[in-house]
């Protein structure tokens, strides 16, 4: 298992449930400390609608040039992002659009129905909470449009509804001190949240009871291949250089996957940069318990524990992982609007991630054209709503079985 993120840890957990002998090796020095690490906290089953969508190209153009804009393109001479915005482009087309958005929901359904069978089972504690997830609409024209929005989800089998502004304080009471107008909200009673990085390691210590063996500080330099099926790996660790043996290889690299990968460009996996912020609540009686979506600014807020996760924003800026204030102060400028003197601004972790994101926000869940390798990887926005459910579909895709969700798997 070549990565120990959300994808990877949860993998690892399946593949050992169905009787594999599994390795998992990462260069980091324990799971989750790339993108995984300091998400927006949701399980989000109630937003399966791809970034790629009809209205996105009129979306993007409307934010272009402005710093503090929650998706911000900066052009570069990257033959790589070129090629994945013009795929982009083609997948924000009606028609599929529609089906990207049929099998992001069957599969994140089933993500949450595996997520809610492990936590009863391994009894994790995660910060999670199971209030649902309110997606805020300012305004008429947003209220508008939301309806539309519940008879779609109605017919993926995800249930919403709609709520006034007393219906919203009547979920989430931190709402009533907020200043701005509030038509409503889509309300996803179904939906949770709790913090991914806590969950990745409360699975890594699972897995290793269950006999998983974790190599950290060990980076993947290339796949072995040998008589034209994937047999392992070349790492190095702190030790030197070592070689892996496997029957099977399965890559959960995050945005790193396609380097990784024979023929990785046609994965067209970009990093898409997200950052969030955690701050410390000191008044608990104000701060919100049920995670929110800001809907017009894509911004999203999850109570976990004591402290308030915000996170949001898209930027197309290839690998860089350097911090953007600019970015980060608009999250805290939102939240502090909405929720002034909840929690302590001067103490904010300031944290940003690399979604490793295709065209279409349909991950990469099967198998390779190269025999012996698997995929698990891609999963965009949405990684922690669909890790459980991907990483049990592989498993029983590596397996013979037929996975539960209607989804384009690689066979
Ligand atoms: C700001 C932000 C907010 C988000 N909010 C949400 C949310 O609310 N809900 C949701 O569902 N999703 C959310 N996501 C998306 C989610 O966090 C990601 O989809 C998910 O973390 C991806 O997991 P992964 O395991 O594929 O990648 P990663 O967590 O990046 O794991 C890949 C692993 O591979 C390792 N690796 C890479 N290269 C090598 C190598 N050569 N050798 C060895 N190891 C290597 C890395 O160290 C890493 O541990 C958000 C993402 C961001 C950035």
């Amino acid at each position: 298992m070549l990565g120990a993120g959300l994808a990877g840890v949860t993998s690892a957990w399946y593949l050992r449930q169905a009787g594999f002998e599994v390795e998992v090796v990462d260069r980091q020095p324990d799971a989750a400390l790339e993108t995984s690490f300091a998400n927006g906290g949701q399980i989000s089953v109630s937003h399966p609608e791809p970034w790629s969508n009809p209205s996105a190209p009129a979306t993007i153009i409307k934010w272009l040039g402005r710093a503090d804009a929650p998706l911000l393109v900066r052009p570069r001479l990257d033959p790589a992002l070129w090629r994945w915005a013009l795929a982009f482009a083609r997948e924000c087309l009606p028609t599929r659009s529609a089906r990207n958005t049929r099998a992001i929901a069957a599969l994140a359904i089933h993500s949450r129905d595996c997520l809610r069978a492990l936590r009863a089972q391994l009894g994790l504690c995660y910060q999670q909470r199971t209030a649902g997830i309110l997606h805020l609409l300012r305004d008429h024209r947003e209220l508008q449009a939301a309806e539309q929005r519940m008879a779609t989800l109605q017919q993926l089998g995800i249930a919403t509804e709609l709520l006034d502004r007393a219906g919203c304080e009547r979920v989430e009471p931190a709402l009533a001190a907020d200043p701005d107008e509030l038509a409503g909200a889509l309300y996803a009673a179904d939906d949770e949240s709790g913090d991914a990085r806590q969950f990745v390691q409360e699975l890594v210590g699972n897995a290793r009871d269950a006999g998983v063996r974790f190599s950290f500080d060990t980076t993947v330099s290339a796949l072995r291949i040998d008589d034209g099926r994937a047999a392992g790996a070349w790492v190095a660790t702190p030790d030197g250089r070592r070689r892996l043996d496997a029957d099977a290889v399965v890559v959960c690299l995050g945005c790193h996957s396609p380097a990784l990968v024979p023929g990785g460009a046609r994965l067209a996996i970009y990093p898409v940069k997200g950052y969030s912020v955690t701050v410390p609540v000191v008044r608990p009686d104000r701060a919100p318990q049920v995670s929110l979506t800001e809907e017009s600014r894509r911004i999203v807020c999850s109570r976990l524990g004591e402290q308030l996760r915000i996170a949001g924003t898209a930027e197309l800026t290839g690998f860089d992982l350097g911090p953007n204030r600019t970015r980060s102060a608009a999250l805290l400028a939102w939240f502090e609007h909405h929720f002034a003197g909840v929690a302590r601004i001067a103490d904010a972790e300031h944290w940003c991630g690399l979604r490793p994101t295709t065209p279409s926000n349909v991950p990469h869940i099967g198998a390779a054209a190269l025999p012996g390798l698997w995929l698990n990887t891609g999963h965009g926005s949405l990684g922690w709503t669909l890790a459980c459910g991907s990483a049990q579909c592989l498993a029983d895709l590596m397996t013979g079985r037929q996975p539960r969700p209607d989804f384009p798997f690689h066979r």
